[in-house]
């Protein structure tokens, strides 16, 4: 089932050309959009769904600076200073709030890897500490289970994947980007070797500059463009309870659960890490890539082999402009939730919270992560096609650096001083002997 999203105002008419054409209305496009649109640059938004039809309203709504790789912490830091001010920004509900996140961990052992990431928050001065089990079971009201303690962050946040993309959307809107929806980018024309229009279904649009920002279809169509992103999908599982009275205000996860209370006071319930992975043709095509990220997360990882192959090897991964595209097929990924996966988490969170025993699910629904080999983005231009970037590849976490994404990639397009250095997040890692792999710490 898919969850329901604040709808956003289309434009009607397809703009003939603009400065620049991003492609996809998740949080990565819609804060690109707004920061292009409030820099006055001309700009078209095209999403082939609805706006965050997709993992943008599916995801569990943390924003944290906590256990990230490293090289991702400038941006989180930017990321976060925009999310504190972004119901102003928008002026309207985001459902941005300052609460704090907690990892718990259960033995000595966990406690000592989660304060091994405290080195990385004293290099940014962040307020992350280490607390005891006293304090965990003082802060989270409702626990019952010991804890021996956790990596607790009080300044880190949560917002309201349902309603913020919309919102950022509407206020790009307002500054004056053009929103379309329902309206598939086919692919990218070049001219004198530089980008020169995108075409849609619904006609050209003779452009400067490309933002692709397609989540889970990125892969797909720089393929088409005959730019290699080494990119897979991965399951993520969530539910909705109704509401829950006198549960914890911190968001926390901790054994197979993770939590967050939301906006109607009932809680986004979902496991950290536990992800399905369904077995698809760009698994053996990236297999050499993923390697260290597999032996890394090995024991949270379900593999899956079934339909998925059989309908990934049929989609076409070549096409030319005037005809439809695997994107007009499927408006909107909407993947089942892994019920196995459910359960896990629903009897762990009561393990420790007893209150969650017979809470009632109100919804579940499954959400499709895209990841990369080394579990950070690329953030990055294209150098074989000049006009072309890519803010792709967030991994599981990038609601929370979304607006920051956003941002940086709008520094990039225009050409001005960028919020912090995009190095890290270049796609040429892949290719220039880099060897990019995933930090052990992060999540
Ligand atoms: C279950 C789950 C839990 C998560 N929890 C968190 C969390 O707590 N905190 C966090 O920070 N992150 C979390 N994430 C990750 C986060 O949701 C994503 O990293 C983020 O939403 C990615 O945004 P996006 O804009 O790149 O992609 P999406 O939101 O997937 O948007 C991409 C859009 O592009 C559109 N599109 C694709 N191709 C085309 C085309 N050719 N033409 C037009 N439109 C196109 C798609 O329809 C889609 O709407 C979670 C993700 C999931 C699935």
């Amino acid at each position: 089932m898919a969850p329901r999203v604040d709808p956003v105002q289309s434009d009607e008419v397809l703009p003939a050309q603009a400065d620049v054409v991003v492609i996809g209305g998740g949080i990565i496009g819609t804060s690109t959009a707004l920061f292009l649109a409030q820099k006055g640059i001309s700009v078209v938004l095209c999403e082939k769904g609805h706006i965050a039809g997709e993992q943008s309203s599916r995801n569990w709504g943390w924003c944290r600076k906590m256990a990230r790789d490293p090289r991702e912490i400038p941006l989180i830091i930017e990321s976060l200073r925009l999310w504190e001010r972004m119901n102003e920004t928008v002026e309207a509900e985001t459902g941005f709030r300052t609460c704090g996140i907690m990892y718990l961990g259960e033995t000595e052992a966990e406690l000592a890897q989660l304060e091994a990431w405290l080195e990385h928050a004293r290099q940014y001065q962040l307020d992350t500490r280490l607390i005891g089990g006293a304090e965990v079971a003082e802060r989270l009201t409702g626990l019952t289970k010991k804890w021996a303690g956790a990596l607790y962050t009080a300044s880190d946040g949560k917002g309201e994947p349902q309603l913020a993309a919309p919102a950022i959307a509407a206020a790009a809107r307002r500054h004056g980007a053009a929103i379309l929806q329902h309206c598939a980018a086919r692919g990218v024309e070049t001219a004198a070797g530089r980008v020169a229009a995108v075409v849609t279904e619904k006609g050209r649009i003779a452009c400067q500059s490309v933002v692709l920002a397609g989540g889970a279809w990125s892969r797909l169509f720089a393929g088409n463009l005959g730019v290699e992103l080494p990119q897979l999908k991965v399951l993520g599982s969530v539910m909705r309870t109704e509401k829950v009275d006198g549960g914890p205000e911190i968001s926390a996860s901790g054994d197979l659960f993770g939590y967050r209370k939301r906006m109607d006071g009932g809680y986004t319930v979902s496991t950290l890490g536990v992800r399905t992975i369904d077995i698809v043709p760009d698994s053996f095509r990236l297999f050499f890539d993923y390697m260290p990220a597999v032996k890394l997360h090995w024991k949270k990882l379900r593999f899956r082999f079934g339909g998925k192959f059989a309908e990934e090897w049929r989609m076409k991964r070549k096409w030319a402009l005037d005809e439809p595209t695997p994107f007009e097929v499927v408006r909107t990924l909407d993947p089942a939730a892994d019920p196995r996966v459910l359960e896990r988490s629903r009897a762990s969170i009561a393990r420790s919270f007893p209150m969650f025993q017979n809470v009632k699910i109100a919804e579940t629904w499954g959400g499709m992560m895209d990841v990369m080999p080394d579990a950070i983005p690329v953030i990055s231009a294209v150098d074989t096609v000049p006009g072309f970037f890519i803010a792709t590849g967030f991994s599981g976490h990038g609601f929370g650096i979304g607006p920051g994404a956003g941002r940086l990639v709008a520094d990039m397009v225009s050409g001005g001083p960028t919020i912090v250095d995009p190095t890290p997040f270049r796609l040429s890692r892949f290719t220039d002997g880099s060897n990019p792999r995933p930090h052990p710490l992060a999540s």
